[in-house]
C-alpha cells in the first residue's frame, strides 16, 4: 500500500529503516537478553529528534501529522518495539499540554525535550491502573502553588525522563472531577525514581516507579483548570492509541518478514516448509491481521489529523492491532518450531514484546468497555 504514502512519508520511513537495520536491530537482541540499557542508541535517536517528531514545529518539534507519526512508529517498532515506545513516550506526555496547556507551558516543556531529554506520562498508581480515577497522589494548594505527595508506578521512561506530566487529586471528594494535571521537573526537590521493573518484554524500555514527596509545584505548572486532569488523561489516551496500535503492527511485520525467509529455507521431508498449505495459511492469516491493523491504525490517525471524533475507533485500533500482534507472533513461534522457542532466534522476543500492547494505555478489556459503551449509546 506504499502508493498511499506521500514522498515525504516514504523518505522518513526509509530513514528510519536505515537507522533501525544498521543500529537498533544489531543491539536489540543482546540488550533484550542481558538487560543492558542502550544509552548510546537512545542518544542518537534523541539527536535525530525522534522523540519530538509529532510536536508542532513552532515549538521546535518535527511538525509531522498523526498519520506520518504512526508510519514512523510502526517502522521503528519493526526493529525494537520497546525502543519505539520509549521514544514516543515524550509525545504522549506532551499531549495534555497540547490539548489544554498555554503556549508558555508548551514552550517550557519542548525546550527541555529539544536538549535531547525525555518526558514521561505519570497516571498509573499501585492501586489505580484501569481505575485511574482511584488515584491517591495528592496535590494540595499551598501559597502560590501545590505540594505533591504520592507514588506512580509502571512509568515508561520514568528513570530517564527529565520532565513528567503528573496526574494528582486536588479534591478527592469530587472523584474523577477532583483530578488535575501538572508539569513536574525531575530535578525538583522531593522527586525520586523508585523501583525499576524487570519485564517480560520490551526490555529496551525503562519502566519505573516515580515518587513525589512534598514536591512544590508552582501554580503556573497546572495544565488546564483544576479538576480537568481525568478528562485530559482520557483525551490523551484516545489520541495515543493509534500510536500504540502502530507499534503492534511493526511487531507483526517483523514476524512476517522473519517467517517468510525461514519458511523458504527450512526443509522438512526434503522440501521447504513453505510448500505446505498449513504454513501458507498461517502466513496468510498473519498478513490479513497485519494489513487490516495497519490500514485501520492509519485511518484513525487520519481522523485525529482531521479533528474528527475518534474515541471508539482509537480503542478498536489499539485492541485489534495488539490482539493481532499476539496472535501473529504466536504463529511465528510455531512456524519456527523448536527454534522459535529458543532465545537464539528472534521470534520469541517478538512474542514477549507483543504481549504488553494488550495491557498498557488501557487494557484490551478497558478498550472493549469503551467500545461497548459507545455502541450502546448509539441510537438506531
Ligand atoms: C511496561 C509497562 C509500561 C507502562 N507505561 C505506563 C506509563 O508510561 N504511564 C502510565 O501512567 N502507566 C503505564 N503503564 C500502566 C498500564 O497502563 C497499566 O498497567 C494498565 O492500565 C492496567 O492497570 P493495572 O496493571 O493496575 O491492572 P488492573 O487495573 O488491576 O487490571 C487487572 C486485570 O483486570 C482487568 N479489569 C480491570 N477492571 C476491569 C473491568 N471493569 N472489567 C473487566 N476487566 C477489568 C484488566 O483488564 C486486567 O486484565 C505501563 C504498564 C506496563 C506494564
Amino acid at each position: 500500500m506504499d502508493w498511499m504514502l506521500t514522498e515525504e512519508q516514504k523518505e522518513l520511513q526509509q530513514m528510519i529503516a536505515k537507522f533501525g537495520k544498521n543500529e537498533v536491530l544489531k543491539r536489540a537482541q543482546e540488550c533484550d537478553r542481558t538487560g543492558e540499557f542502550p544509552t548510546d542508541l537512545y542518544n542518537k535517536a534523541l539527536e535525530m529528534g525522534l522523540h519530538m517528531i509529532d510536536l508542532p514545529e513552532k515549538f521546535g518539534g518535527g511538525g509531522f501529522d498523526p498519520v506520518t507519526a504512526v508510519i514512523v512508529q510502526e517502522e521503528l517498532a519493526k526493529y525494537d518495539a520497546g525502543f519505539s515506545v520509549s521514544l514516543f513516550a515524550s509525545g504522549l506526555a506532551a499531549k495534555p499540554l497540547l490539548i489544554a496547556g498555554t503556549d508558555r507551558q508548551i514552550q517550557m516543556f519542548t525546550d527541555i525535550l529539544a536538549q535531547g531529554k525525555m518526558a514521561a506520562f505519570c497516571l498509573t498508581e499501585p492501586q489505580a491502573g484501569s481505575d485511574a480515577g482511584a488515584s491517591q497522589t495528592a496535590a494540595v494548594r499551598d501559597g502560590g502553588g501545590y505540594v505533591l505527595n504520592g507514588r506512580k508506578c509502571f512509568i515508561t521512561t520514568g528513570g530517564m525522563a527529565d520532565v513528567y506530566v503528573v496526574f494528582a487529586m486536588t479534591d478527592k471528594s469530587k472523584g474523577v472531577k477532583g483530578m488535575s494535571a501538572f508539569i513536574v521537573e525531575r530535578g525538583a526537590p522531593g522527586v525520586s525514581v523508585g523501583k525499576e521493573e524487570d519485564k517480560m518484554g520490551i526490555r529496551l524500555s525503562n519502566t519505573t516507579d516515580v515518587v513525589f514527596e512534598d514536591v512544590r509545584v508552582p501554580a503556573e505548572n497546572l495544565i488546564g483548570a483544576e479538576g480537568e486532569g481525568f478528562k485530559l488523561a482520557m483525551k490523551t489516551l484516545d489520541m495515543a492509541r493509534p500510536s500504540c496500535g502502530a507499534a503492534a503492527v511493526g511487531i507483526c511485520q517483523a514476524a512476517i518478514d522473519l517467517c517468510r525467509d525461514y519458511a523458504l529455507q527450512r526443509k522438512t521431508f526434503g522440501r521447504p516448509i513453505a510448500v505446505n498449505q498449513a504454513i501458507q495459511f498461517k502466513l496468510a492469516d498473519m498478513e490479513i491481521a497485519t494489513e487490516t491493523s495497519r490500514q485501520y491504525v492509519r485511518y484513525v490517525a487520519g481522523l485525529i489529523k482531521a479533528g474528527k471524533p475518534h474515541s471508539t475507533e482509537a480503542a478498536v485500533a489499539k485492541a485489534y492491532a495488539s490482539d493481532s500482534a499476539v496472535k501473529v507472533t504466536q504463529e511465528a513461534v510455531q512456524i519456527f518450531g523448536g527454534y522459535g522457542y529458543s532465545r537464539e532466534y528472534p521470534v520469541e522476543k517478538l512474542y514477549r514484546d507483543a504481549k504488553i500492547f494488550q495491557i498498557f494505555e488501557g487494557t484490551n478489556e478497558i478498550q472493549r468497555m469503551v467500545i461497548a459503551g459507545n455502541v450502546l449509546k448509539q441510537k438506531a
